[in-house]
Order: C-alpha cells, then sequence, then structure tokens
C-alpha cells in the first residue's frame, strides 16, 4: 500500500490524534452493537503500546451541529472502558483550552475520547478554522475510520493541513486492502450480488461493477425494476418507473460486455412487509394486490449455482425485507451460500453485514467491511476524501 500507515510512525512520547468511526447504534443509552468499537481496537492497542498517549475522536448520530446530550458519546467511553479495561475519560468537548489542556496532561498509554464531533457545525463544513482547533490536540494524525472517509469533513481532511505525518490506522489499512482486492486484479470469476431497497441507490455501483465482474446477480427490492424493463408485472413490488429505462441500458450493456446478470426467478409475496407471512410464487405470478417482498427458493438455488467456481465475491444489499422473519430467508440463505462457496468474499452495508451476523457465517467471510456508504463509493472507483488526505509512504 502507497498510503503511509500507523505501523510507520514512531509513537514513543508522542499524542495520537485518532479519528474513529465510533458511530455506534445506541438503545437506552447503552451501545447496543459494539462492532465498531471493537474494530478499532487494534489501531489502539497498537499506538498505547507503542508508547503514545491517544486522543480518540469521532462523530455520532447527526446531532446538526450544537451540543445535543442524545448523541454524547458518553456510552461509548463506557463500552470502551470495558473492552479495554482501562479508563477512557471523555472530554466536555472536542475543541478549546480545556480540552487541550487535558491532551497535554496525557502520559503515555493513556487515552481521551473527545466529546461529538459534529456538535460543532465545524466537523461537517470541513472547517479550517475547527481543524486547526482539533490539529492543536495532537502530535501526529491516524485515520482508521474507513466508515466515514467519503465524507470530506474536517476531521478527516481539511486537519491533515495542519496536522502531519497523516497515516492510516490498522482497520483502515484492512478495509482498504480487502476491498482493493474487488478493484484490483480479482481472481476470477469474480461474481457481484446487489440487493437492497432501491436501484438509485446503486446505479453507479451497478454501473462500475459491469466493468469488472464476470456475473452479476440482482436480488431485493432493486431487482424489480429491472424486471419491470423485461415487462414482467410486479404487482405491488418497489418498483422505481423513472429508472426502468436506465435498468434496460445495464441490461444491454451486461448483454454486450458478456456479463452475466441473474435476476429473480420466484419471489416471496405478501400484502406488505408487516403481513405475518408470505408465499413463494413464480416471478411471472405475482398477483397484482401482492408485493415482492424477498426472492423465492428458486432464486437462492439458482445464486448458489452462479456462485460455485467463483473465485472472489462481492455483496451488498440485503436479498429481501429480511428484518421481518418471514421474508428473511432468501437473505439468510444467500449468506450462507456465500460462506460456504470457497471463494474470497467481500461483504458490505450496515444491513448486509448484520445479515451476515444473523446468519452466523461471519468467520466464513473473506472481510465484512464496517463501512456502508464508503464502501460503495470506493467499489464505484472514486477517490475516498479521506484516504486521499493521508500521506504518502516514501
Ligand atoms: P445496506 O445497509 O447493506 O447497504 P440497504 O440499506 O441498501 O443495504 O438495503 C437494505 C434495505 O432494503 C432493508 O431495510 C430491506 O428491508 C430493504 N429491502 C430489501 N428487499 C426489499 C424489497 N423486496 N422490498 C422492499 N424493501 C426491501
Ligand atoms: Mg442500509
Amino acid at each position: 500500500m502507497a498510503k503511509l500507515t500507523v505501523e510507520d510512525l514512531d509513537l514513543q512520547g508522542k499524542r495520537v490524534f485518532l479519528r474513529a468511526d465510533l458511530n455506534v447504534p445506541l438503545a437506552d443509552g447503552r451501545v447496543a452493537d459494539d462492532t465498531r468499537l471493537v474494530a478499532v481496537l487494534p489501531t489502539l492497542a497498537h499506538c498505547l503500546k507503542a508508547g503514545a498517549s491517544v486522543i480518540l475522536a469521532s462523530h455520532l448520530g447527526r446531532p446538526k451541529g450544537k451540543p445535543d446530550p442524545t448523541y454524547s458519546l458518553a456510552p461509548v467511553a463506557h463500552r470502551l472502558e470495558e473492552l479495554l479495561g482501562q479508563p477512557v475519560p471523555l472530554a466536555p468537548d472536542s475543541v478549546g483550552e480545556a480540552v487541550e489542556a487535558q491532551a497535554r496532561q496525557l502520559e503515555p498509554g493513556q487515552l481521551l475520547l473527545l466529546e461529538n464531533l459534529r456538535f460543532h457545525p465545524g466537523e461537517e463544513a470541513n472547517d479550517a478554522a475547527f481543524a486547526q482547533a482539533l490539529a492543536r490536540l495532537g502530535d501526529c494524525y491516524v485515520n482508521d475510520a474507513f466508515g466515514a472517509a467519503h465524507r470530506a469533513h474536517a476531521s478527516i481532511d481539511a486537519i491533515t493541513r495542519y496536522l502531519s505525518p497523516a497515516a492510516a490506522g490498522l482497520l483502515m489499512c484492512r478495509e482498504l486492502e480487502a476491498l482493493g482486492r474487488i478493484l484490483g486484479r480479482p481472481e476470477r470469476p469474480l461474481v457481484a450480488i446487489l440487493g437492497g431497497a432501491k436501484v438509485s441507490d446503486k446505479l453507479a455501483l451497478v454501473q462500475s461493477l459491469l466493468d469488472r465482474v464476470d456475473t452479476l446477480l440482482v436480488g431485493g427490492g432493486m431487482a424489480f425494476t429491472f424486471l419491470g424493463a423485461l415487462g414482467h408485472g410486479v404487482g405491488r413490488s418497489l418498483v422505481e418507473p423513472e429508472r426502468i429505462e436506465l435498468a434496460r441500458q445495464v441490461m444491454a450493456e451486461a448483454n454486450r460486455r458478456g456479463v452475466h446478470l441473474g435476476l429473480p426467478v420466484d419471489a416471496v409475496v405478501a400484502e406488505g412487509p408487516e403481513s405475518g407471512e408470505g408465499r413463494a410464487v413464480g416471478i411471472r405470478e405475482i398477483p397484482a394486490h401482492l408485493m415482492g417482498l424477498d426472492i423465492g427458493p428458486l432464486t437462492v438455488a439458482r445464486f448458489t449455482h452462479a456462485l460455485s467456481g467463483a473465485k472472489t465475491v462481492v455483496w451488498n444489499g440485503p436479498m429481501g425485507v429480511f428484518e421481518k422473519p418471514p421474508f428473511a430467508q432468501g437473505t439468510l440463505g444467500l449468506a450462507r451460500a456465500i460462506a460456504g462457496c470457497g471463494a474470497f468474499s467481500v461483504v458490505g452495508g450496515g444491513d448486509t453485514a448484520a445479515a451476515i451476523k444473523q446468519a452466523g457465517v461471519a468467520e466464513k467471510i473473506g472481510y465484512v467491511s464496517t463501512a456502508g456508504g464508503a464502501f460503495i463509493e470506493f467499489l464505484e472507483g472514486r477517490t475516498l476524501p479521506g484516504v486521499a488526505a493521508l500521506g504518502e509512504r516514501s
């Protein structure tokens, strides 16, 4: 990797400003899922062991540029304390003299967690003055927040103009390495599977993947716009009429390039997501008053077959409304198929990662990304601001 990494830095006695993605779901004032906290532990441990003190920073939720106790990082401090087995004091703010004094007092091996960066409008505005105020807290900069690297915010982008060296953390390195394997020279055949709700969220991704993959399988809500383009009646399923023409172009393009594009051949239908049960019907037999909420068992079998022999697999987007048990089987079945196909697999997206956990197959997946938006933008082939801002290895 050409980027400077935390392992290249001399950390002894230094104060490391560590930008992490600690944007975890909360419930009743506690961390409901600590995956993202666990993911940053290797970088934290590396810095603390190397004799650095760490000023740890993150955003949480969308507090609209002003302090809001609902979005305090206090629950994160509490959970990190349990995970690390050492005190994680929470600063009252992310900038200012009091916080600077706290940062200066840190001994090697000690940690200070800053309060939510988005309590200041300067964070999302990529504001120079706010970035300078953050930069004053550290001697060097490490970014481990791959999940936020698609955003040019002050703690991700502007700060690197005032604080150097700027290096990638260990999680950032792992993410770039795993996702880079999809964009670089993947072992073929390369199979991509896309799902989720809407085509419009993922059009650029579909187009970028067409350039790279041997097979593209499409499920979830977005499949119905493709099926609509083929002239199928899809009942009340999620269709984006204004994207039908684009779906048609994508299918023509796949054909031209010799990319196999697989669509559902059956669907689990019901009146709506809240229906307690659904039934599988052929894709040409969706009743006009029902909607497709999952791929059916024939499609799971087809997609599983399409995965056999694959050497590399990338997956984003559930195959159905998997949050509801009657419509989860397609997504869980596909998760098991990917885990069992023997390929190097990369999975990303918040909901998709949750489905992998639910299926209990996380250990058999090559890499489960902690990112959603950044995962998609990276695979679209875009340069992420948070990666571009990091220093180069000399
Ligand atoms: P990720 O978070 O992994 O990137 P998305 O957010 O793009 O995934 O998509 C997940 C959402 O798509 C889920 O909330 C799921 O209920 C929804 N979804 C999947 N299939 C359908 C469908 N057939 N109809 C409506 N919504 C669907
Ligand atoms: Mg999602």
